[in-house]
């Protein structure tokens, strides 16, 4: 097992292909397959396509072929955390939850996560409750499709396909009960369809499954950074104001000299929200112990460079080509300009998450979406670094 650089040990390079192959070749096994935003702008690198080549269909029909029974979107468990987000931020702002202190910093990158949980304790409160995008579809699949769909959820093997090494351990934090089963970085799905001798470029486009399968351009900005405060900044401003913002309108200012801190106010009604972007760790830091801290209402944080686009288990540029920087900046321009195509852009216009609330899950912020899409988390000694 290869541990990367990771600060908090959360990183470890740790091979689930074989692991996926064998529940793929269960026949007892129904095999649920979901997949990030950031994924489907890379997995084409491997296959001659330029960085940022959008094949989420032809992923999804890679996926079939490969024997996955159901194929999911995260995106649609984007829109669910943007919606119980943008729920709990409210909640913060009218001051009535308890022990619910701002700024509200945001909880879908477990890298970020688990520093906190290392570095951090004092702040834990100010986390988000909220489990990350694919969390909430493992938990959705196994509470609420297995009983719709007629299946024991212990038969059910969910597999995430993610750009990100983090993903593996965050599915395995005891707080999440076994929502995921198996963690894919885009690099070791790029094995599985080489193992299988599959061109994913050369495949027709296919949809995703309905119920868990349609999302907005909200969730798919996700995958790069500042994504997630924005997707949540339109469904909060929805949720405050009855009014709809304009995606675009928003500008985010670089404060200070060290780079990697954006800033933003909006005004929700009769309030001014100070916002905030913050890309990698070390920013994260510098903000945490800065007075500027305090007078924030909301703070998103991604660990890896530009966010997920950027993550540990994306592919590596080979020698010659674009570096990895031309290749984060592509993909997620490339993510920007789905969101910008897409018919709806807010998380809240999801007609499947409109349904899912309406058929089961109550209101953001319900006691069932609490039990079902919400964590918690808990202090943990600082990692001590072994020699050699
Ligand atoms: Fe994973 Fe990096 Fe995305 Fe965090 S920013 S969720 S560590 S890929």
């Amino acid at each position: 097992q290869c541990v990367l650089r990771c600060p908090v040990g959360a990183l470890y390079e740790q091979d689930h292909v074989e692991r996926v192959w064998q529940a793929l070749h269960d026949p007892s096994t129904r095999v649920v397959a979901q997949i990030a935003p950031a994924v489907r702008v890379s997995v084409g690198e491997a296959f001659g396509t330029a960085p940022g080549a959008p094949l989420t269909g032809q992923i999804v029909a890679a996926l079939r072929w490969l024997g996955f029974d159901y194929v999911f979107d995260t995106n649609f468990g984007a829109d669910l955390t943007v919606m119980e987000e943008a729920a709990e931020l409210l909640r913060r702002l009218s001051g009535t939850g308890p022990r619910e202190p701002l700024p509200l910093l945001t909880s879908c990158c477990p890298a970020w996560v688990k520093y906190l949980e290392h570095y951090f304790p004092e702040r834990l409160a100010h986390l988000s409750t909220c489990r990350s995008p694919h969390e909430m579809v493992g938990a959705v699949v196994k509470q609420h499709f297995a009983a719709r769909a007629g299946i024991d959820p212990e038969r059910l093997f969910v597999v995430s396909i993610m750009p990100c090494t983090a993903k593996k351990f965050e599915a395995r934090r005891e707080e999440l009960g076994g929502a995921v089963d198996a963690v894919l970085t885009t690099r070791e799905f790029i094995r599985m369809l080489r193992q299988a001798g599959l061109d994913v470029t050369r495949l027709a486009p296919e949809p995703m499954d309905p119920l868990l399968g349609q999302s907005t351009g909200a969730a798919v900005i996700f995958g790069g950074s500042g994504g997630v405060a924005q997707a949540a900044l339109r469904t909060a401003y929805h949720m405050a104001t009855g009014q709809d913002l304009t995606p675009d309108a928003l500008e985010w200012t670089e404060l200070g000299a060290g780079g990697g801190i954006r800033r933003l106010d909006v005004a929700l009604g009769d309030r001014v929200l100070r916002c905030a972007i913050v890309d990698g760790l070390r920013a994260a830091r510098a903000l945490l112990e800065s007075p500027e801290f305090e007078r924030l209402d909301f703070v998103e944080v991604m660990a890896c460079p530009g966010g997920c686009v950027g993550g540990g288990g994306q592919p590596r540029p080979a020698a010659g080509e674009a570096g990895s920087v031309e290749a984060r900046l592509a993909r997620a321009s490339a993510l920007a300009g789905i969101d910008r195509a897409s018919p709806l852009r807010c998380a809240h216009h999801n007609p499947e998450v409109q349904a899912l609330y309406a058929e089961w899950l109550g209101s953001p912020g319900s006691e069932r979406s609490h039990r079902v899409l919400h964590t918690h988390y808990r202090p943990r000694a600082v990692p001590v670094a072994k020699a050699g």
